[in-house]
C-alpha cells in the first residue's frame, strides 16, 4: 500500500509511464478524502485548482463517450483513467491534404484520397460475412464504398442516399473499378483544411477522435503563462492554450516545441524539488575504515582497473557526505561494475550498516549472491539471499538478521520491497540493471531506509539528454575501459539456412573445451509456436551433441533453472539452449560463443546484452546473429551495427537513431518516464533551458508562492507532478 508520505520521503517526482498518471491523481483523490486527517497540512498543493478542472474531468463526461469507447480510448492513452487532457496531448501523427481529388489515376492506388462525391445507391449486405456496398460519383468519377460489420445505420446517417459527402480513405483499383473501403467522411467545414490523423488503435475510426478531440479543446481555457515573458517573446511561441489548439490544426513547429518546453519544464522543476528535498533531509555519512574492502582487495586475482579505482572513490565520497547518495554507475558489460558495487556494500558493513543488492530477476539474484560468496569467503563474510525462492524458516531466520539491525550484504530481487521492515539500519541500496526496474521501484527501495544511499547500475548506456530528462544532474560514474586481457567478440550475422555450418562452429568449441550458449527467443508467458521452436531446436542439438546439451528457460522452477546454470557454469553440460533468461549479467567465463536465434526479433539493447555474456574469459570469442528471412530494413540495420561494433555506448546512439527515443526511453526499456509531447532529439536544445528556467524559477520563489508560481503550480498539475508539490509544502 502506499501512502501520500511515501512520495514526501523519496524523490517522487518522476511519474512513472503513462500508466501512473491514474495512480497520481488516485491520490490526489485519496488526500482529498482525508480532508481533515492529520494530512490536512499538505492538502492544498494537491487539490487541483478550480481553472484545471475541466481539464482533468474523466472522458466519459464528453458527449458520446459511452463505456466501450471509454475503455478503448484508455487503452489507446495507456491510462486507466483518462481525462480530457490526456486527448488533448495525444497529438496527430500526420495531417493530411483534404483537398478533393479532381480525378484518379493508376498511380493513386493504395493511396489516401479524399473525393467529393454523391451518394447514388445502397447495397446492404446480401449475407452476413458480405460487405455493405454504396455507389457514388463525383468529378474524379464512379466509386464504390465497401464496409464490413454491422454497419446499416451508420451508413444511412453518414452516406445517405442523394447527400453530397466529402470522404477520405485508401483506393484500390479492381480493373476499372476504383473501390474505398470505410471511408472517413470530412465534415464540410474540414475541406480544404489539413486533417490531422492521429495515433489509433482497433476499433477506434479517425473520424471519432477528431470530434473527440473538437469537443475537449471546447473546454480549453486560457491559463496564466507559467513560462519567462522573455523567453515566450524570444522563441515566439503561443500560449499553452493556443499551442494545444494549434497542434491539433496543422504541423506547427512553434506550438510543438511550446508544450515541449512545458512538459520538460514540469519534469525539470519536479527533479530539482525532490533534490533540493533530498538533500536536506537528514543522511548520515557512511565512512568504514577499511579493513574489509583492503581484504577483498588482496584477494582479487586481478588489479582494479583505473576506471573502476575512480567510480569506487566517487561512490565513496558520495557515502561519506551528510547527504544521501543519488548515483549512476554506467559502465557496458563486463565492465567490472559488479565489483565496485560490492566495495561500496563493503564500506556501508564495515561502518557497521546493512547494504543491499537488488537485481531485476531470481537467476541473475542467486547469481550475484553466488558470486558474491565466492569474493567474500576470503573475508569469513556470507552474503544473505532474499528473493522468491526463499521461503519458510530460512526467509524468517534472514529477515530476523535484518531486524536486529546487524550488519549484513543482503542480495534480492523486488522481494526486497516487500520485506517491509526487514532493514533496521540499511545505509546503501545498490540496484543493478537499473533500467529493468520502474522509477516507483526503486523510490520504494530507498523509501526503506531513514537516508539511505543510492547507486543505480546500468550497462545500457543512456544518452546524456535523455539522462538528463530523466535525473535531472544526476552525479554519473563511467566504467569506460574495460578489464585487460578482454578480445573483442567477433560477430556475425547468418541466415538460418546455414545453419549447418553454425553447428560445426558449436563443435570445433566444444571439441577445445569451451562453452556455448544458443538463444532461442522464447516469450517468457510463452507462443506456443515459440515453446515448439525451441523444443525442436533442443532435440536437434541433443542428436548432435549428446549430453553436452543443458536447457534454461523462464518456465522451469526455480531449483531446476538454478541446477541448469550451475551444471553449466561448472563445465557438466558446455552447450546451453536458453531463453533471454540468460540476458542480464549471467558470468561464465569459459563461455566462447553464442549463437543468437531469430536475432532480428530482438532489439538492438537487448542483443548486445546478450552478446555481453560471451567474451568474459581470456579466450577469443565469437557471436552468430541467426536470422530468419525476410529482413526488414531496421532489422538489418541493427544487425549490421552489432557486426561492426563492440561498444555499447556507440550501440546506444545507433539504437536511438534507429527507433527514435520515444521508444527506446520507454519505461520499460530504461526506467525513464514516458515524454509525450517533447522528442529528447528534436527538442534537445530545449532540455538544458528548462533545467536553467526551473533553477531560476525556484531560486526566485523557492515555495512557489508568488504569481508565477502560482502559475507553475498549474503546469505541475497539468504533467501530473503533484507528487513534487508535496514535497514543495509538506516535505
Ligand atoms: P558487469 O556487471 O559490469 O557486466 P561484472 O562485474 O559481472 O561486469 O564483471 C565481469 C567479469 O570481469 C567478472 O568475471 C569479474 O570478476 C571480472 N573483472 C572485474 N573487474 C576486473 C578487473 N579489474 N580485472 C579483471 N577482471 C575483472
Ligand atoms: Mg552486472
Amino acid at each position: 500500500m502506499r501512502m501520500p508520505s511515501d512520495d514526501a520521503q523519496g524523490d517522487g517526482a518522476q511519474r512513472d509511464g503513462a500508466g501512473n498518471g491514474a495512480e497520481a491523481s488516485g491520490l490526489a483523490e485519496m488526500m482529498d478524502g482525508s480532508k481533515d486527517g492529520a494530512r490536512a497540512v499538505v492538502l492544498p498543493a494537491h487539490e487541483r485548482p478550480t481553472a484545471l478542472l475541466p481539464l482533468f474531468a474523466p472522458l466519459r463526461g464528453l458527449q458520446g463517450v459511452g463505456p466501450a469507447l471509454e475503455r478503448r480510448l484508455a487503452k489507446l492513452l495507456g491510462l486507466a483513467d483518462p481525462a480530457v487532457l490526456d486527448l488533448l496531448t495525444h497529438r496527430p501523427a500526420s495531417f493530411l491534404d483534404t483537398a478533393p481529388a479532381e480525378r484518379l489515376e493508376p498511380a493513386d492506388e493504395g493511396l489516401v484520397r479524399t473525393l467529393a462525391v454523391r451518394i447514388l445507391a445502397h447495397h446492404p449486405a446480401p449475407a452476413s460475412h458480405r460487405p455493405f456496398r454504396v455507389a457514388a460519383a463525383g468529378a474524379a468519377g464512379e466509386i464504390e464504398l465497401v464496409f464490413f460489420g454491422n454497419v446499416q445505420r451508420m451508413v444511412e446517417q453518414r452516406f445517405p442516399i442523394g447527400g453530397e459527402v466529402l470522404i477520405q480513405g485508401r483506393v484500390q483499383r479492381f480493373g476499372e473499378r476504383w473501390q474505398m473501403a470505410h471511408p472517413d467522411s470530412l465534415r464540410p467545414d474540414e475541406a480544404g483544411l489539413p486533417l490531422a490523423v492521429y495515433p489509433s488503435s482497433e476499433g477506434l475510426h479517425q473520424g471519432t477522435i477528431r470530434g473527440l478531440v473538437r469537443r475537449a479543446l471546447g473546454k480549453l481555457a486560457e491559463l496564466p503563462e507559467w513560462l519567462e515573458p522573455e523567453l515566450v517573446r524570444a522563441a515566439g511561441w503561443p500560449s499553452f492554450a493556443e499551442a494545444v489548439r494549434r497542434i491539433h490544426a496543422r504541423p506547427d513547429a512553434k506550438a510543438e516545441a511550446r508544450l515541449a518546453m512545458d512538459e520538460l519544464l514540469a519534469g525539470q522543476l519536479g527533479l530539482q524539488i525532490a533534490r533540493r528535498s533530498r538533500e536536506s533531509a537528514p543522511g548520515r555519512a557512511v565512512q568504514g575504515d577499511g579493513r574489509l574492502r583492503e581484504g577483498l582487495l588482496v584477494s582479487l586475482p586481478f588489479p582494479l582497473t583505473r576506471d573502476q579505482e575512480q567510480a569506487t572513490a566517487e561512490i565513496l565520497a558520495d557515502m561519506a557526505q551528510p547527504q544521501p547518495m543519488l548515483r549512476l554507475l554506467q559502465g557496458d558489460v563486463g565492465a567490472g561494475k559488479t565489483l565496485v558495487a560490492l566495495l561500496a556494500m563493503l564500506a556501508a558493513v564495515e561502518a557497521g550498516h546493512q547494504a543491499a543488492l537488488m537485481a531485476p530477476t531470481d537467476v541473475l539474484a542467486a547469481q550475484h549472491a553466488q558470486g558474491l560468496a565466492r569474493l567474500l569467503a576470503p573475508l569469513g563474510l556470507e552474503p544473505l539471499l532474499l528473493a522468491a525462492r526463499i521461503k519458510g524458516k530460512e526467509r524468517q531466520a534472514i529477515i530476523r538478521r535484518l531486524q536486529s539491525g546487524e550488519p549484513a550484504l543482503v542480495v534480492g530481487t523486488h522481494a526486497l520491497l516487500q520485506e517491509d521492515a526487514a532493514f533496521a539500519d540499511l545505509a546503501l541500496a545498490v540496484i543493478d540493471e537499473q533500467h529493468r526496474f520502474g522509477v516507483r521501484q526503486r523510490l520504494t527501495l530507498r523509501a526503506k531506509g531513514a537516508a539511505v544511499d543510492l547507486l543505480l547500475m546500468t550497462a545500457t548506456p543512456i544518452p546524456r539528454t535523455a539522462a538528463m530528462s530523466a535525473y535531472g544532474d544526476i552525479a554519473t560514474s563511467v566504467i569506460a575501459e574495460r578489464p585487460p586481457g578482454r578480445q573483442p567478440i567477433a560477430t556475425a550475422a547468418v541466415p538460418v539456412e546455414r545453419i549447418a555450418e553454425v553447428h560445426d562452429a558449436v563443435r570445433r568449441r566444444l571439441e577445445r573445451g569451451e562453452r556455448v550458449y544458443w538463444v532461442c527467443p522464447l516469450v517468457e508467458v510463452s507462443l506456443r509456436e515459440d515453446q515448439a521452436a525451441v523444443e525442436a531446436r533442443v532435440e536437434e542439438l541433443r542428436l548432435l551433441f549428446g549430453d553436452a546439451v543443458g536447457v534454461v528457460h523462464g518456465r522451469l522452477k526455480d531449483a531446476a533453472k538454478d541446477e541448469a546454470m550451475r551444471a553449466f557454469a561448472e563445465g557438466r553440460t558446455s552447450l546451453l539452449v536458453a531463453t533471454t533468461v540468460i540476458e542480464v549479467g549471467v558470468d561464465v567465463p569459459e563461455a566462447s560463443l553464442i549463437v543468437i536465434e531469430a536475432a532480428e526479433r530482438f532489439g538492438l539493447a537487448q542483443l548486445h546484452q546478450l552478446r555481453g555474456r560471451v567474451g568474459r574469459g581470456r579466450t577469443a570469442s565469437a557471436c552468430i546473429l541467426l536470422w530468419r528471412p525476410p529482413l526488414s530494413a531496421t532489422a538489418g540495420a541493427r544487425l549490421n551495427a552489432l557486426r561492426r561494433t563492440n561498444d555499447g555506448f556507440a550501440l546506444a546512439e545507433e539504437d536511438l537513431r534507429l527507433r527514435g527515443p520515444g521508444e527506446i526511453l520507454g519505461e520499460r526499456q530504461s526506467g525513464v518516464p514516458v515524454l509525450r509531447l517533447a522528442d529528447l532529439q528534436r527538442h534537445a536544445e530545449l532540455i538544458p533551458m528548462a533545467a536553467a528556467a526551473a533553477r531560476r524559477a525556484l531560486a526566485d520563489d523557492p515555495g512557489l508562492r508568488q504569481p508565477r508560481g502560482a502559475a507553475l503550480r498549474l503546469l505541475l498539475h497539468l504533467f501530473r507532478r503533484t507528487d513534487a508539490l508535496g514535497l514543495l509544502d509538506g516535505g
